[in-house]
């Protein structure tokens, strides 16, 4: 199939051996964090020099080749994408796709560390929605659980995300023994404060310190638990993401289940990831991945890039095979969730 982007070329548009349409790419554009929380992370991990990364220019030709072959949602995450040094400018270079049309949202995924200071200008560059990830409202607990967060800095990002007009989802890790009994508190609280929510179930990604059986906790547990208490109505909504959603009555706001283990949803996967040194994964959960720093910077026009990332979708995989169990311990694959951007 073809399309013409805003210059008048043509572009083929992005579709799989399966027949889905790739329409959403996600951007890691650091794998580095000021945090370090213990599903994601090892206490002390190594991360790329900083010369091995894709200049900010390279970030925004990428996305552009992508966008221009009909991708229409862009999410920037990481490792933290606000503290990726001049980050704005890369948000501002890509709002320009928003205002001409062809890309539809902007978004980014963090974990509000930095929000107080980037909320407005966020919002001033076009992003309209953000995810922050918040796994507990416990402080002391907040803090075990990123090995070094502050909670009242991330709330006070939130509260200026909010106040700068982002509407906000909030992103919770379920975990065995650490927040599986908080639930009911975040859902309170999102109401309170109109956040929607998405419960995440942990992926087997990156060797991290501890053992991830004793972190895995089925979603399908706590929906049945949360029934107990709330009135949950399956929604048809579906945001673009993996995400399966219901409407809290007594809040009114929208829950989230992302459940890569107790419930596969690759048959509806349209999207693809970009690491920070320009490696594009086709599947979050396969190890095959294609190299577009290589084509790009081999010439000045998009001709080999466009033609690289068109190779790659011919090879986006079916699915993906995560299973954690105890026969299963290690990563089912090697890279961590914040190189490929979760
Ligand atoms: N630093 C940002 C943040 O935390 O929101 C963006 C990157 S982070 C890798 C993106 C999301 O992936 C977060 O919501 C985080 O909780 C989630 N995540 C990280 N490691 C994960 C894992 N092993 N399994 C499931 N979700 C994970
Ligand atoms: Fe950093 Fe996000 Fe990973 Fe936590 S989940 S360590 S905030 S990249």
């Amino acid at each position: 199939m073809d399309g013409d982007c805003a210059t008048g070329t043509a572009h083929t548009k992005l579709v799989d051996p399966f027949g889905r349409h790739v329409k959403y790419l996600r951007v890691s554009v650091t794998d580095r964090c000021d945090l370090r929380c213990q599903y994601c992370m090892a206490e002390d991990m190594t991360f790329l020099p900083k010369a091995e990364l894709l200049t900010l220019e390279e970030l925004d030709r990428v996305c552009s080749a992508f966008v221009h072959k009909g991708v229409k949602k862009i999410r920037l995450t990481g490792g933290e994408p606000l503290v990726r040094k001049d980050v704005l400018t890369l948000v501002r270079r890509l709002g320009r796709h928003l205002r001409s049309g062809e890309l539809d949202e902007l978004t980014l995924t963090t974990n509000g560390t930095q929000l107080t200071k980037y909320a407005k200008p966020l919002f001033d560059a076009g992003v309209r929605r953000i995810n922050v990830s918040v796994d507990t409202l416990n402080a002391e607990k907040f803090h075990a659980i990123t090995r070094r967060g502050d909670l009242d800095q991330v709330l006070a990002g939130i509260k200026a995300a909010k106040d700068a007009g982002l509407g906000i989802k909030i992103n919770a890790v379920a975990l065995k023994g650490d927040n599986e009994h908080e639930f009911d508190d975040l859902i309170r609280w999102c109401g309170d404060s109109g956040y929607d929510l998405t419960l995440i179930e942990t992926m087997p990604m990156g060797e991290i310190d501890g053992d991830r059986t004793d972190q895995y906790l089925p979603l399908s547990l706590v929906r049945a638990r949360l029934a107990e208490k709330w009135t949950l109505t399956d929604l048809d909504f579906n945001s673009g993401g993996p995400a399966r959603y219901v409407r809290v009555e007594e809040t009114g706001r929208k829950l989230g289940f992302i459940t890569p283990l107790s419930h596969n949803f690759c048959e509806s996967c349209n999207r693809v990831r970009l690491t920070c040194t320009g490696t594009l994964y086709m599947c979050l959960g396969q190890n095959d991945a294609a190299d577009l720093r290589f084509p790009m910077r081999v010439s000045k026009d998009d001709e080999l890039l466009e033609a690289a990332i068109d190779e790659a979708i011919g090879r986006k995989p079916k699915g993906h095979d995560f299973i954690i169990d105890r026969r299963h311990k290690g990563p089912a694959v090697s890279r961590h969730m914040s190189v490929t951007g979760g």
